[in-house]
């Protein structure tokens, strides 16, 4: 509570979509900046388990979920499940619509933009995210489609939109902070948009 302004509650507006949160909004935003189609909350689904479960992005490209966790929530059993239910269970040479299966990771908050007292954040930070099941993922960007995505390391190494190799590609860890990240104003009022990167 105090190191950590709780602001992820707040109902947010942004092309035409009320978020249930600053930092979903935020996410819609990032995937804009990046070109990434995305669905909202498209799909009520019910898991194994029988838990009902509404992940909150659906990229139809890419055919990978976005649950976005805040910190205070650390409750991610139902992105659990549908990672393991999702990913690719082929014998041998997989078969599946999407390389290795349905993708889901988890969208978290910024890192490289740490709120000041007052819970002011810079606008321009680095994507955090992080993969509930199966190996790492890796956000790379296609040079024949030129498509930002999420991959694992599991080979072949496959654009998933348009499937061409990413073999000679470079990928990068959250870490390696090379997809900027982009936040809304907070106490300004106002969403602003990433500077193009060629401006960097
Ligand atoms: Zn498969
Ligand atoms: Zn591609």
């Amino acid at each position: 509570m105090t190191d950590e302004p709780t602001i992820e509650a707040v109902p947010t507006e942004y092309a035409g979509t009320t978020f249930r949160s600053r930092l979903e909004a935020d996410w819609a935003q990032t995937l804009d900046a990046s070109r990434i189609k995305w669905a909202y909350e498209p799909e009520t689904i019910t898991l194994p388990s029988g838990t009902v479960y509404i992940p909150d992005f659906w990229l139809p490209e890419l055919g990978t979920w976005i649950e976005v966790k805040g910190p205070g929530i650390p409750r991610v059993e139902k992105t659990i499940e549908l990672a393991q239910t999702r990913a690719c269970h082929c014998d041998g040479i997989c078969g599946c619509a999407w390389p290795g299966g349905e993708l889901i990771i988890i969208g978290r908050q910024s890192i490289g933009v740490a709120p000041d007292q007052r819970g002011y954040r810079p606008p321009t930070g680095y994507a955090n995210w992080e993969t509930p099941h199966g190996p790492s993922t890796y956000s790379v960007t296609c040079t024949a489609c030129t498509r930002t995505q999420w991959i694992t390391l599991r080979r072949p190494w496959r654009c998933r939109a348009c499937k061409r190799s990413l073999e000679k590609q470079t990928v990068y860890r959250p870490i390696d902070r090379a997809l900027r990240f982009v936040e809304g104003s907070a106490g300004l009022g106002g969403l602003w948009a990433m500077p193009d990167l060629d401006d960097a």
